[in-house]
């Protein structure tokens, strides 16, 4: 049976369900299979016809056993956590530019219209489905730089084995993504409006971190994640390359171009992850807006703590993408006493310069940019006023503003698949930027009716300032989990 380990090295290692139900590792690592399982070019073309959710059923078996989740549960799990996205393909691929063979993925018809989505759905259904087997309850905490906390909301909807904690800076994320997290008239859901985090989303998931290292409080109040660094994220987003590949090849075997925006590098682990595994791609754009740890990881070599910069692009404002690490694990080799190491160093001194093989390991198969506002503006009116009139949202505009600056880099041939992570509904007042449009005045492609929806209900939510917010938090959850007295 193949079992997960912490990247950081310490505790047994265990089985699928557990690195699930705990999130974090628990020496503070973030759980990896002990070996990526392998798939030849035969079964890749076996697989090239199948529909998202036969795909997601193939890819999900590898790494869990039948004898903690048969296949049965599985299927029935999958069709429950897409039956509410409002496209029949699930992840539909469109052409942008036919001559130029520039496709994008759209992750973006779950039911909170963003990429997180696509993964959060099948995590909580399957995180209840465990719980509900040893008749047990769970808090969740999430901290969200916009996107990750409506996912989780609305995943969280009618489970009655989790409490889902949902924290968020106030004033950095869109109004829509706030009224997506704040109008859930739901007994187990608890959003919290947080004042006062200079790095945003950063800050949050520092108090988070702070309470898994207490382990009497993890036992406590259940406390469990499902933020990327919860493994069944990563797993799931290694699906859509699969499928967006074979949507996009003429033939098996030929190497593709993938451009994602990231943050947190959830996504594009997916993405290495899928790469590993055997599918062919030529390289993966790692596309930074002026949040640019990542670009500078994979440029110069240097993994370095910055400022936050508040941008357009704002789920992806992230200055510390700790799905790196998992990166960086298996590029050295599975070597957690290295990982250890790197992440003292990155701790104390804000920074871990790795020696020229270590660059060379990390850029492999990697290209890098980061993308200003300006250029984030004018590829979205780019799109919009050509012929095409496709309306990008911000994170999907630094995807393809990056391919645009890094086409030297791959062979001009390549298909390129940019992935759009979000509904431009969800951030109008950019769209309204960039087409000069006054309020209430936005195309069609800028609308829609859940978002319109939102607007007309109650939001509740706690608030609080970020430097009060651990003890708070704390204080709140324990009297939730004794009033509730599920625990
Ligand atoms: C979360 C998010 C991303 C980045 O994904 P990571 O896994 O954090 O790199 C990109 N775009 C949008 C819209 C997102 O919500």
């Amino acid at each position: 049976m193949l079992g997960f380990v912490s990247t950081k090295g310490g505790g047994e290692s265990v089985d699928f369900e557990t690195a699930i139900l705990q999130g974090f590792a628990p020496d503070g690592g973030l759980f990896v299979p002990e070996y990526i399982p392998q798939i030849s070019i035969e079964k890749l073309r076996d697989w090239s016809t199948l529909s998202y959710g036969d795909l997601a059923f193939e890819i999900i078996s590898l790494f869990v056993d039948k004898s903690i989740l048969s296949e049965k549960d599985l299927k029935h799990l999958l069709d429950n956590s897409f039956n509410r996205f409002d496209h029949p393909d699930i992840i539909p691929v469109v052409p942008l530019d036919n001559e130029q063979g520039l496709y994008i993925m759209e992750l973006f018809h779950g039911p909170t219209l963003s990429f997180k989505d696509v993964a959060m759905g099948f995590l909580i259904n399957l995180i209840d489905f465990f719980l509900e087997r040893k008749n047990e309850h769970v808090s969740i905490v999430v901290a969200t730089t916009g996107d990750t906390g409506p996912a989780a909301a609305h995943a969280s909807i009618g489970k009655k084995t989790i409490d889902s904690w949902l924290l968020y800076p106030r004033g950095m994320i869109s109004e829509e993504q706030e009224r997506q997290i704040t109008t859930l008239e739901e007994p187990n859901i608890h959003p919290v409006g947080v004042d006062n985090c200079p790095d945003g989303g950063d800050d949050l998931d520092l108090v988070i971190a702070k309470m898994f290292e207490d382990q009497d409080l993890v036992k406590q109040l259940k406390l469990t994640s499902v933020n990327s660094i919860n493994w069944g994220r990563v797993m799931v987003q290694a699906v859509h390359y699969f499928y967006g590949y074979f949507r996009i090849v003429k033939e098996i075997g030929e190497n593709i171009v993938f451009s994602v925006p990231s943050g947190a590098f959830g996504n594009m682990f997916g993405g290495y992850l899928a790469r590993t595994m055997g599918l062919p791609v030529e390289k993966f754009i790692c596309a930074n807006n002026q949040n640019s740890t990542l670009h500078q990881a994979f440029s110069n070599g240097k993994f370095s703590k910055k400022d936050l910069q508040q941008t357009l692009s704002s789920a992806i404002d992230i200055v510390v993408p700790y799905n790196f690490w998992r990166y960086l694990y298996f590029v050295s080799g599975q070597n957690s006493s290295k990982i250890r190491q790197w992440m003292d160093e990155f701790n104390n001194q804000g920074e871990v310069r790795f020696d020229e093989k270590m660059r060379e390991e990390i850029s492999r198969g990697f290209i890098s940019t980061s993308i200003s506002d300006e250029q984030t503006l004018s590829t979205i009116e780019q799109w919009y006023r050509s012929e095409r009139k496709y309306l990008l949202d911000p994170h999907s505009a630094v995807a393809v503003s990056a391919v645009n600056h890094l086409a030297d880099a791959f062979p001009l041939d390549s298909k390129v698949l940019c992935l759009a992570t979000a509904h431009p509904a969800k951030f109008p007042d950019v769209i309204r930027q960039v087409l000069n449009q006054e309020e209430g005045q936005l195309p069609n492609q800028a609308l829609h009716q859940s978002i319109e929806a939102a607007k007309e209900k109650f939001q509740h939510l706690r608030l609080c300032d970020c430097d009060k917010l651990g003890i708070a938090l704390q204080r709140t959850m324990k009297s939730v989990v004794e009033q509730s007295g599920r625990y």
